[in-house]
C-alpha cells in the first residue's frame, strides 16, 4: 500500500481517529505551496488520551522481550524499505529537499531500525565486581517508561526514528508529536508502519499538532517519563525551565552557530567544495549546518573566490525536478528571519554582499557575505539557510578564540597540516569535529556522557569525495 497522502488523524492506542478538538490544518508542498494533505491539529486531551494508552501498553510490551520486540522493530523498517520510493517523494514534497537529502533520511531511518533491533538483543546489562565476598552485583538496562518525543520539520523521519526506534526497543512506549510543517513523514506515515508492522496497540501513539499546543501539552505532561526533544534553542529553554519547576526528566537536541574554519595552509578549493554541503546541503537548514566561515587572511580572498563561484553554479528550484542543487526554503516565516533578521541587519551594519541576497518566494539564491565581525547576527545566530558568513582572522589562537564562547554542535577545520590542523580541531567546544571534511559524513551522534565532555573526531584519511554539484571532481 501507499503511504498517507495525509488523512488528517491521530493515532492512539492502534486507532486512527479525528482529534478531540476536530480541527485540522493543511500540509504543503513546499516548492508549490500546493495543499498535498491535512494534518490533524490535537490539543491537550489528545495528548492526555495517547500518553495513557501508552502508559497502559508500557509494561506488557517491556514483557513481551527484546528479541520478540526487535522482531516489530524489523518489520517496521521493512514497510519503510516496501514504500521507500514513495517515502522519498514524500519527504521531497514535505520538506523540499532535493531527491539524495531525502534518501539519506529515508535510508537513516530503516538504518536505525536495523540497528535498534540489534541493540535490543545486545544489552540486557552487567555483571560487577562484587564489593565484598559472598555478594553478587549486577546492572541491567530498565525501560524509563513512556516516552514523549518531540520533532522539528528538516530530518522529520529520521529524527523521529532517532528517538522512536531505541526508545521501543528497550521497552519504552512512545508518544510522537511531529513538526506541524512536516506531519505526514514525519509522524502519520509512521503511525501507518506501526499499524502495518502489527505494534500493539497504545506501544506508538503518534498526536500531530502545532508546538505551542500539542507539543507544550506533551511537554508539561506528567505522566511522560521522558520527554526527548529536537529543535530550536528557544523552544528547548522553555522546555528546560518548566520542566526545572519539577526536575521532570528531559534531554534536548538543539541548535546552534556552527563553524568551518579554514586555516592559511588549506587546499582552498577542497575547501570550498565541502563548504557546499556544510552551509547548503537542505538549504542550510541542517542542525549541523556551517553557520560561520573563519578564514586566515592569506587565503581569504582565494576563499571567497573559490566558494562564490561554485554558489552561483547552483541550481534553484523544485526538488523534483532534475538537476536541482538547493529547493525552497520551508517556510515564508524562516525566510523573513533569515533575510530580514540576519542578511540584512548584518549588511546594515558592514558586511558585503558577494552574491545572493534575493530570493523568489521561497527560494532563496546561495548568499556569501564577507567582512562578517562578531557583534553581526550572520556570526552569533544560527543561520538556517543557504548564506556563507565570511570572517577574517590573523592566527590559529585568533580563530580557536572566535569559534569558541558561541553555542556549536559541529565544527569543521581545514589545513594541509594534519597535526596543525588536529591540534586547532581538539580545542575547539563543539561535541564534534572535523578535520578537512564537512559534517556529519561519518554518521556519528553527539555523546552526552553523565560527568564528563567526550568529544568526537573524525579524520579524512582518503580522498575527499563531494558530489558533483559541489563543483569538485
Ligand atoms: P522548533 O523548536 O520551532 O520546533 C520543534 C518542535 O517543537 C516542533 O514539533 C514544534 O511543533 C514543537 N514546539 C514548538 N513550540 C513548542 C512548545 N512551546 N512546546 C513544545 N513543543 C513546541 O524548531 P524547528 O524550527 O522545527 O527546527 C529547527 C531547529 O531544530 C533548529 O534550531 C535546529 O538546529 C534544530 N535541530 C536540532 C537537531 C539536533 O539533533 N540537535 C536536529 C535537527 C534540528
Amino acid at each position: 500500500m501507499t503511504p498517507p497522502a495525509g488523512d488528517g488523524q491521530l493515532y492512539i492506542d492502534g486507532t486512527f481517529r479525528d482529534p478531540l478538538g476536530g480541527r485540522t490544518g493543511p500540509v504543503l508542498e513546499k516548492a508549490t505551496g500546493a495543499p498535498i494533505g491535512a494534518y490533524a491539529r490535537g490539543d491537550a486531551a489528545d495528548v492526555d488520551l495517547a500518553v495513557r494508552a501508552a502508559r497502559a501498553a508500557q509494561p506488557g510490551w517491556a514483557a513481551l522481550g527484546a528479541p520478540e520486540r526487535a522482531g516489530y522493530l524489523r518489520r517496521l523498517g521493512a514497510y519503510l524499505e516496501t514504500h521507500h520510493e514513495d517515502l522519498v517523494r514524500q519527504s521531497m514534497r514535505e520538506t523540499g529537499g532535493v531527491r539524495a537529502k531525502a534518501e539519506d533520511e529515508v535510508g537513516a531511518s530503516i538504518r536505525q531500525l536495523q540497528i535498534s533491533a540489534v541493540q535490543a538483543t545486545d544489552s540486557a546489562g552487567e555483571l560487577l565486581q562484587p564489593y565484598k565476598a559472598g555478594k553478587l552485583s549486577m546492572s541491567r538496562a530498565v525501560p524509563l517508561g513512556v516516552l514523549g518525543v518531540i520533532t522539528p520539520w528538516n530530518y522529520p523521519m529520521n529524527l523521529a526514528m532517532r528517538a522512536v526506534a531505541p526508545g521501543l526497543a528497550f521497552g519504552n512506549t512512545v508518544v510522537l508529536k511531529p513538526a506541524e510543517l512536516t506531519p505526514i513523514i514525519g509522524g502519520q506515515v509512521l503511525a501507518r508502519a506501526a499499524q502495518e508492522a502489527g505494534l500493539p496497540p497504545g506501544v506508538l501513539n503518534v498526536v500531530t499538532g502545532d508546538g505551542p499546543e500539542a507539543g507544550h501539552a506533551l511537554a508539561e505532561h506528567r505522566g511522560v517519563d521522558l520527554l526527548d526533544f529536537t529543535g530550536s534553542r528557544a523552544v528547548g529553554l522553555a522546555i528546560a525551565a518548566s520542566a526545572a519547576t519539577d526536575l521532570r526528566n528531559v534531554r534536548l537536541e538543539l541548535g546552534g552557530s556552527n563553524a568551518f574554519v579554514v586555516l592559511d595552509d588549506a587546499d582552498v578549493e577542497l575547501a570550498a567544495s565541502a563548504a557546499m554541503v556544510a552551509s547548503l546541503e537542505f538549504q542550510g537548514q541542517t542542525c549541523i549546518s556551517a553557520s560561520r566561515h573563519i578564514v586566515q587572511r592569506a587565503v581569504a580572498g582565494r576563499y571567497t573566490d573559490a566558494v562564490t563561484r561554485r554558489a552561483e553554479a547552483l541550481t534553484v528550484g523544485d526538488p523534483l525536478a532534475p538537476g536541482t542543487d538547493l529547493g525552497p526554503l520551508i517556510s515564508a516565516a524562516q525566510r523573513d528571519r533569515l533575510h530580514h533578521e540576519i542578511v540584512e541587519p548584518s549588511i546594515a551594519m558592514g558586511a558585503k554582499l558577494v552574491t545572493g541576497g534575493t530570493y523568489d518566494g521561497l527560494f532563496y539564491r546561495p548568499t556569501v557575505l564577507t567582512g562578517v565581525t562578531p557583534d553581526m547576527p550572520a556570526f552569533r545566530e544560527e543561520i538556517f539557510g543557504p548564506v556563507l558568513p565570511i570572517t577574517v582572522v590573523d592566527s590559529d589562537e585568533e580563530a580557536i578564540e572566535l569559534v569558541n564562547g558561541y553555542p556549536m554542535l559541529m565544527d569543521s577545520v581545514f589545513s594541509a597540516d594534519l597535526i596543525r590542523g588536529l591540534g586547532v580541531a581538539e580545542r575547539l567546544q563543539a561535541g564534534e569535529v572535523h578535520v578537512n571534511d564537512a559534517h556529519a559524513r561519518h554518521g556519528a551522534e553527539n555523546q552526552m556522557p553523565g560527568f564528563t565532555r567526550r568529544q568526537w573526531i573524525g579524520v579524512q584519511r582518503a580522498p575527499l569525495t563531494l558530489p558533483a554539484w559541489t563543483g569538485r571532481r
